[in-house]
């Protein structure tokens, strides 16, 4: 050790001078000093030093760090912080702490989320690269219409499609490739666009109307223990649900038992010509103003086009997604056109959650691809449909759909040869 590397730092020097006192811990300081000689140099800590009779001392310590089953791997790492001293100081030159840890992860995520593909029950020949109905309904009311559904008989389809074997999903789980459905039944989506009063509305006792899309839907949960309300209300503009004072008391309800509130632009703007910044507002600003209403960890983050039209300036679609209004940015997990059928399961190579294909539920004018004709579809072709195994992080199909399926993070794909 040379006078001229002891001046350097004083982390040198308190490291020379312990290694004199102590030579059985040679191996050790040596590994401690080209650390600090690292940290020195990457710190900046070179100041010549030459007090003598400092007062030095290290202490070590090992913690656990806890891990989760987001954190599947082994790390290391080092930790050094340090009071930097003056080269005229009489002060006790501290090292507060130098952390060395290393942890490894458990090895077995696996048994922790159930993942156990031997527990599929194949004879329910699940099929989940099968197709995915998202039904788009608008008003509920006493006449029935082009886009206006009875209470009788949006209770009907729901009646229909719950013998047929169809469980409603939420519309974020239907995206995020969460779907828990029962072994052997199809998820499918429920939406309403335009947020009416008919869709949700207090009668004068304070009970909510039994015939508006709100009501409907609660007595059939009643009614059906293995159905969940789920459904999404676009919302464009002010006043979700149009009555003026109710409007958080509506959105809260929603949340809360299961139902969501999505994104139908400010002003139900035509977005054929639109430019960047009037887009970038409409959705922007409609998301501001409904997540003041909604429970602050609650993302207003799926999207309905209104009148189902994009820009015809195709660079402008990616504001659809993404952008950015009055300083605050908005991002969108779904984008729904007004479509006329089925849309990919989220495991299909041709899923694309930014153009989600609706079905119009009605059976006014609706060219023969309405909600009906679509439930007799799948009677008459059921290897379309999908079908799901019951467990949301296994993805069975048959065989013959190895071609399309894609893999997707923290699922694992299970496919069977199928008897026909
Ligand atoms: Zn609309």
């Amino acid at each position: 050790m040379t006078a001229s590397v002891l001046d350097k730092t004083g982390v040198l020097i308190y490291i020379k001078r312990r290694m004199r006192l102590n030579r059985k811990k040679k191996t050790a300081a040596s590994l401690i000093v080209l650390l600090l000689m690292l940290f020195a140099v990457s710190c900046g800590v070179a100041e010549p030093w030459q007090q003598t009779d400092q007062v030095l001392q290290f202490t070590t310590s090992t913690e656990a760090v806890p891990l989760t089953s987001e954190t599947p791997h082994t790390e290391a790492s080092i930790q050094v912080t340090h009071s930097p001293v003056p080269a005229d100081s009489t002060e006790e030159l501290t090292y507060q702490s130098i952390t060395i840890s290393q942890t490894t992860a458990p090895e077995a995520n696996a048994t922790e989320r159930h993942v156990d593909v031997a527990a599929v029950d194949l004879s329910l020949k699940p099929s989940e690269g099968g197709k995915i109905m998202v039904l788009m309904y608008h008003n509920i009311g006493p006449e029935e219409a082009e886009w206006t559904r009875t209470p009788e008989n949006f209770r009907a389809d729901l009646e229909l499609l719950y013998e047929k074997g169809y469980r409603p999903i939420r519309l974020s789980d239907y995206v995020r490739g969460h779907i828990d459905t029962p072994a052997g039944l199809t998820p499918y989506v429920i939406t309403f666009d335009d947020a009416r009063e008919n869709n949700f509305r207090y009668l004068e006792d304070g009970s909510i109307d039994p015939d508006s899309a709100v009501g409907v839907l609660l007595a059939f949960a009643a009614e059906h223990d293995d159905f969940s309300p789920h459904a999404t209300f676009f919302v464009n503009g002010r006043v979700p649900f149009r009555v003026e004072g109710e409007e958080e008391k509506k959105v809260s309800f929603l949340i809360e038992n299961g139902m969501d509130i999505g994104n139908h632009s400010d002003g139900h703007e035509n977005y054929t010509s639109i430019d960047a910044a009037g887009l970038q507002k409409s959705i922007g600003r409609q998301a501001n103003y409904l997540e003041s209403l909604t429970p602050h960890d609650y993302k207003v983050n799926t999207f309905a086009l209104p009148f189902g039209i994009r820009p015809r300036d195709k660079a402008l679609h990616r504001y659809l997604e993404k952008g950015e209004y009055d300083g605050k940015t908005y991002e969108n997990i779904a984008v729904l056109n007004v479509g006329w059928d089925p849309w990919y399961s989220p495991f299909h190579k041709n899923f694309d959650p930014l153009t989600i294909h609706r079905i119009r539920a009605s059976e006014m004018n609706v060219d023969d691809v309405g909600i009906r004709d679509w439930i007799r579809y799948f009677d008459e072709k059921p290897e379309a449909r999908f079908i799901s195994d019951g467990f949301a992080d296994i993805i069975s199909a048959p065989a013959s759909f190895a071609e399309v399926m894609v893999e997707r993070e923290g699922k694992i794909l299970n496919l069977y040869e199928s008897e026909d």
